[in-house]
């Protein structure tokens, strides 16, 4: 299993907005399927369930902004990932090769959203709860 410091990823070009940017890539539920079915070794990196998957996209975010990075959160795409594989002539992705996603993409600033959501809004991980009853972490509030 990858630490969660492998999976920091930075802007890779240009003057960096203060305080800098890290990307992290999200998987909805379906992609989360898509991604694990189509190549099961991935399920190391991504986990074996979509629970698994969001809990460590939230731990990433939390991780990165507790080290002074702000967090912009990217929707992943199984089908955009496999044409840039396919584009490197790689069939079967390593972790590496997922890692580097994010920079393989042309990065549409436009498609980030912010980390963290408002604590009423809706959850980042697209399941339709409220972020503090989502994958918002327990216990990091104490007047809940
Ligand atoms: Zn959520």
């Amino acid at each position: 299993m990858a630490s969660d410091e492998t999976l920091v990823r930075f802007l890779p070009d240009g003057p960096q907005p203060q305080p800098p940017v890290a990307l992290a890539v999200f998987w909805s539920r379906s992609e989360h399927r898509a991604m694990i079915t189509r190549w099961p070794r991935l399920t190391a990196v991504l986990g074996a369930t979509w629970d698994a998957c969001r809990q460590r996209t939230e731990r990433y975010c939390v991780l990165v902004d507790n080290n002074g990075f702000r967090a912009r959160q990217l929707p992943g795409n199984a089908g955009e990932f496999e044409t840039l594989l396919a584009a490197r002539g790689v069939a079967e992705p390593s972790e590496e090769d997922l890692l580097a996603y994010p920079d393989l993409r042309t990065v549409d600033v436009s498609a980030m959203t912010s980390w963290p959501p408002e604590r009423n809004a809706l959850c980042w991980c697209s399941s339709g709860a409220k972020y503090k009853r989502c994958c918002r972490p327990r216990g990091s509030a104490a007047s809940e």
